[in-house]
């Protein structure tokens, strides 16, 4: 394990020690991954009535060590919690309330759960993370001799408890006997590590886990893996592609989740151990992990010979699902404690698998987003190759199954998933938008972002998608947005951005069919090849992405939503637009047809219908030159003219338009198919009818 402190670097003051400190291990995935691992400093702050308090900077409870601030190290009065080590016991809730009192600034985030453990270490400087190397020896069966082989006698060990009042106390006691160890390990959970400094204390960190890295390396030789075939990617993608959709149907039934998909080597390696349903089975490394993996992950395997029809598919992951599901129902009825958990608490945890392996495809994790589906991945691969080594030091073991209960049902780990923002109202669903590399392609796919769809940006100018994407992910973070060529001329275009979502993503909930454009010419001068591109964008188009759609969430089996944009020419078309009306009235009986089609499975489709947005290409100067001319006025009272044509005498933008197609891809349209809705400012003759 690499050092990271850089020599030269000099702290200012204990915070930005300790946010350095965070850095050098937040950056080794090996050490802690995410929310994982916490640091503290023991210091002498002024209190709010002026006088010097002996007190404590620690992380904030579930912080990402990689991206600490100041704010997220409250200081607490060191005094009141060194009293509680003479106590006998304290209930989580307790402990929370009176760790609460000692904050020095009664509004600062809550402090880590594992306050007390830090605070009892008779040492200014402490570390603790989950690290990799750490978890292959503690998870082993004969785990303390493993340790022992591997450290000798002055690293102090700590076996299981939940962390809480006890084990704070374990591990307060162990250190204040032994204040030379080297460092304590907290069986099946990880490492601490103790100093005059951060510095020091991330030192003795990195040299033990450095040893035990050496200590795995020199007994495991990972038999040589089979390899997994190259020429297989293609074939398990094509799988990947059919099974992800009845997975995230099944899995979405209470709530959607957003499903990745993995077929890293190591997971493919992986799945080929004949024991691998065993290890997964044999349940978590480290508890912190439960709360995004769950205990187990579900092995689900399907028969994959052809003839493979979705009817299988669907009955054999059901089967699985509804096996795992009973299995948790189990373990909650034997181990669940109405006293340390409330019903209401307990039902945030959901018996559905967080992480699923299909072997000879691949592995799915789930989450409301894709940043948590991110997570569990991380946590998977780090939990496969911890599990594979400690099966090679004498098998792999963890927590049995009551501590494993109750570490995932802890309510002081499920607080943490209130500290996530609330969710907004197209949260755990993906869009798909056409032609939204610019104008109204491009302000939908921003709003629906702004309500918390993941989007997938589509446009045959595949570096204006890309740029869409770029800005959704700065505003609305990791994996919120994939950018995609898609001509919705080409079948297999369109069909491959289907494939593609459904690899990101699981699937896809809306999908708005806007690309478009708009040549104008009398029918008398209208070229055969520009009446047939017009078909080919404006109706043909339409029919690919929606009949790619149908067919997805129909497999999804979870209803969905279409939203076509048309154009106020279908009802009220204008002279030189016929190649231009008439391919967009196809589009727009083509939506009612699909509004027919999809009712039974829950799918909607509806249709807006936009009147001069001059903010879009369709609007090329060629186009305003045109107009212009057509209706007799200079080119730059284009966009007052059409204005004043309508009956609010409103410019239209795609904002506007943007707007009413949120509405029908919500659920505040839940009720309405087959609609129209003129986004023009009022057009008598184009009134729907
Ligand atoms: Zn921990």
């Amino acid at each position: 394990m690499r050092n990271r402190w850089q020599a030269d670097f000099i702290a200012q003051d204990a915070v930005e020690a300790l946010i350095y400190q965070a850095r050098c291990v937040g950056e080794e995935p090996a050490l802690v991954l995410w929310g994982g691992g916490n640091n503290s400093m023991k210091t002498i702050e002024v209190d709010f009535d002026g006088s010097m308090v002996q007190a404590m900077r620690i992380k904030g409870s579930g912080g990402n060590m990689l991206a600490m601030q100041r704010r997220d190290y409250p200081a607490v009065r060191l005094a009141p919690l060194l009293a509680l080590f003479e106590r006998e016991a304290m209930s989580d809730e307790e402990m929370v309330r009176y760790v609460r009192h000692t904050l020095l600034d009664p509004d600062a985030p809550r402090p880590s759960i594992e306050t007390l453990l830090h605070a009892f270490i008779p040492a200014p400087a402490v570390l603790h993370t989950h690290a990799d190397a750490i978890l292959m020896l503690t998870n082993t069966r004969g785990r303390e001799a493993t340790v022992r082989a591997c450290f000798g006698d002055d690293v102090l060990i700590v076996p299981y408890l939940r962390p809480g009042f006890q084990l704070s106390k374990l591990v307060g006691a162990a250190v204040r006997a032994n204040p030379n160890a080297r460092g304590l390990v907290l069986m099946n959970h990880g490492l601490v590590t103790w100093g005059e400094t951060p510095k020091e204390a991330y030192d003795r960190h990195i040299a033990l886990v450095t040893e035990a890295e050496a200590f795995v390396a020199q007994r495991v030789f990972p038999a040589a893996a089979p390899a997994v075939p190259t020429s297989d990617v293609e074939r398990r993608r094509a799988l990947a592609v059919r099974i992800a959709p009845i997975l995230r149907g099944l899995l979405s039934r209470e709530r959607r989740v957003v499903l990745r998909f993995d077929d890293s080597d190591d997971v493919m390696t992986f799945m080929m151990r004949p024991d691998a349903p065993q290890l997964l089975q044999a349940g978590a490394a480290t508890p912190d992990h439960m709360l995004h993996t769950k205990r187990a992950a579900l092995w689900a395997p399907l028969p994959l010979q052809e003839p493979l029809d979705d009817a299988t598919i669907r009955e054999h992951l059901r089967a699985h699902l509804e096996a795992y599901e009973a299995a948790c129902k189990r373990r909650f009825a034997q181990h669940y404690d109405p006293s340390l958990l409330s019903a209401e608490a307990a039902a945030q945890v959901s018996d559905l698998p967080r992480v699923i392996f299909v072997p000879g495809v691949g592995m799915w994790t789930a989450g409301r987003d894709m940043r948590a589906a991110t997570v569990a991945a991380d946590i998977a691969h780090h939990t496969l190759a911890i599990m594979q080594a400690a099966q090679a030091l004498g098998g792999y073991v963890s927590l049995n199954d009551a501590e494993a209960f109750h570490a995932e049902y802890w309510p002081l780990e499920l607080y943490k998933l209130t500290l996530a923002p609330p969710e907004r109202e197209l949260a755990r669903r993906v869009a798909l938008v056409t032609g939204a590399g610019h104008g109204i392609g491009k302000a939908i796919a921003l709003r629906l972002a702004a309500e918390g769809a993941h989007v997938v940006v589509t446009d045959i100018d595949e570096a204006a998608a890309r740029a869409v994407a770029e800005q959704i992910v700065q505003q609305h973070g990791l994996g919120r947005a994939l950018a995609l060529h898609l001509d919705v001329t080409d079948e297999a275009s369109v069909n491959a951005a289907f494939d593609r979502a459904v690899l990101t993503y699981g699937g896809v909930d809306i999908v708005i069919s806007n690309a478009g454009i708009a040549r104008a010419a009398a029918i008398v001068d209208l070229s055969l090849e520009d009446w047939q591109r017009s078909l080919a964008v404006n109706a043909t188009g339409h029919f690919l992405v929606s009949r790619a759609a149908l067919r997805l969430m129909q497999r999804q089996g979870i209803g969905g939503s279409l939203v076509f944009n048309a154009t106020k020419n279908v009802t009220a078309p204008g002279k030189e637009f016929g190649a231009y009306s008439a391919a967009k009235a196809a589009e727009a009986q083509l939506c009612r047809i699909v509004a027919i089609e999809g009712g039974e499975h829950g799918i909607r489709a509806n249709m807006v219908n936009p009147d001069a947005v001059f903010s879009t290409q369709l609007w090329s100067p060629e186009l305003r030159r045109q107009r212009a001319q057509a209706q007799g006025i200079p080119e730059n009272q284009i966009e007052e003219y059409y204005a004043k044509r309508n009956l609010l005498r409103a410019r239209v933008t795609a904002e506007d338009v943007a707007e009413a197609v949120f509405w029908l891809a919500s659920d505040r349209s839940a009720k309405t198919t087959g609609a129209m809705i003129p986004v023009d400012g009022g057009v008598r003759e184009a009134f729907p009818r």
